[in-house]
């Protein structure tokens, strides 16, 4: 295990993520690991959070049945991953799981637009699919495997959780979801 790099610390409040989102539990007192997302536009991160398992399985749980399969075949049915748990098996470095993107393979240095994730616990980030890049271009497609009540339930729940609209900001796409 390393430590949470800086990378994934939160760009809001300068320092690392202390709560989730939503349920707003203390992670350091969490006996669970949560996820940090940060959405990137060229060089800016235009969006970010933090949010316990939990709170992440209830809001998958929101979306339709057909979705949820489809979206984690979208993840599971990807060759890359099980690859990249071979290559990178020695590796505690963040860069270098996220040096290309995990669904298409397309390299970091060639992208503008992309989202990165990982896993924390505690203080900790534990590896494997985490950390993770995935390409705007990749995010667009997960995306249009859902269906329209499950776009509207994401909409809600970043309406219900972010003051002001970021999603405004990252429009005409919305907000990238990773799974
Ligand atoms: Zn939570
Ligand atoms: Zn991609």
């Amino acid at each position: 295990m390393s430590d949470i790099p800086p990378l994934f610390h939160s760009l809001e409040h300068d320092e690392p993520f202390k709560k989730c989102l939503t349920c707003e539990r203390d992670f350091e007192e969490l006996d669970e690991p949560f996820n940090i997302t940060k959405v990137f536009k060229g060089p800016e991160c235009v969006f970010e959070y933090a949010i316990c398992l939990s709170c992440k399985k209830d809001t998958f749980e929101s979306f339709s049945e057909e979705s949820r399969k489809r979206l984690r075949a979208f993840s599971e049915d990807n060759p890359r991953l099980a690859e990249r748990r071979e290559r990178l098996a020695e590796s505690q470095d963040h860069r270098d799981w996220t040096a290309e993107c995990a669904q298409c393979g397309l390299p970091l240095s060639k992208l503008k637009d992309y989202s990165i994730a990982c896993m924390g616990f505690g203080h900790h980030m534990i590896f494997d699919p985490y950390p993770l890049m995935v390409c705007s271009d990749c995010e667009q497609a997960a995306q249009k495997l859902l269906s329209k009540s499950t776009r509207d339930q994401w909409d809600k729940f970043i309406f219900d959780n972010f003051d002001g609209p970021p999603a405004d900001a990252l429009k005409p796409d919305g907000v990238p979801m990773l799974v």
